[in-house]
């Protein structure tokens, strides 16, 4: 089947390409996060996406222009839903993109991570594909969850320290400061 993955990220493509690869579909890679704040951090993904592309040999749309205000659009006064207006924004975003170019189907490496709402995801992935006309490809991808890091560290890929959105960026450092305290406790 040919199907197009939405892309979070370069360390969470590798075991997915390869797994969806090696179970005989035809891939191709798409990355598109207007979540992702700053514009920095999007660079240094984007970055980090097309050094895997590379390195796999994989086929790639090319990535939208950064566009941050679809994403605050999507959830400014929803921040408490903000997790599924997300999914919904870039999970709909591909499924055009993959109509466009005749895809049978798309799915998102997104559902390799254990930080991420399977239930929501899967939600949105087939509304989006109905919206469009294209299958969403839904598996649970977590076991493969242990690879990334393996993966990465063997190619010096950049790793993120939150999930994208300046919230994210937010809650992880407040939960670092916590951390730091709670050792300074110890101590
Ligand atoms: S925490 Fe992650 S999934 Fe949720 S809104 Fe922020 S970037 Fe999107």
């Amino acid at each position: 089947m040919r199907i197009l993955i939405h892309t979070c990220c370069g360390p969470c493509l590798l075991p997915v390409a390869e797994k969806l690869a090696a179970d005989g579909h035809e891939i191709t890679a798409y990355f598109y996060n207007p979540n992702i704040h700053p514009r920095s951090e999007h660079e240094r993904r984007l970055e980090a996406f097309r050094a895997v592309v590379e390195q796999a040999g994989l086929r790639t749309l090319p990535a939208p222009e950064y566009e941050p205000r679809a994403f605050f659009r999507a959830i400014t006064f929803r921040e408490s839903e903000r997790c599924r207006l997300c999914y919904r924004l870039r999970l709909f975003e591909t499924a055009l993109a993959g109509r466009d170019d005749g895809f049978e189907a798309f799915t998102t490496t997104l559902l390799v991570s254990p930080h991420q709402d399977q239930e929501r995801l899967r939600e949105a992935g087939e509304a989006a594909g109905r919206a469009a006309g294209v299958g969403f490809h839904c598996e649970d991808l977590r076991p493969l969850f242990p690879r990334i890091r393996e993966m990465a560290e063997s190619l010096d890929l950049y790793r993120q320290k939150y999930c994208g959105c300046l919230y994210s960026e937010i809650e992880a450092e407040e939960g670092r400061r916590r951390k730091r305290k709670g050792r300074r406790r110890g101590t």
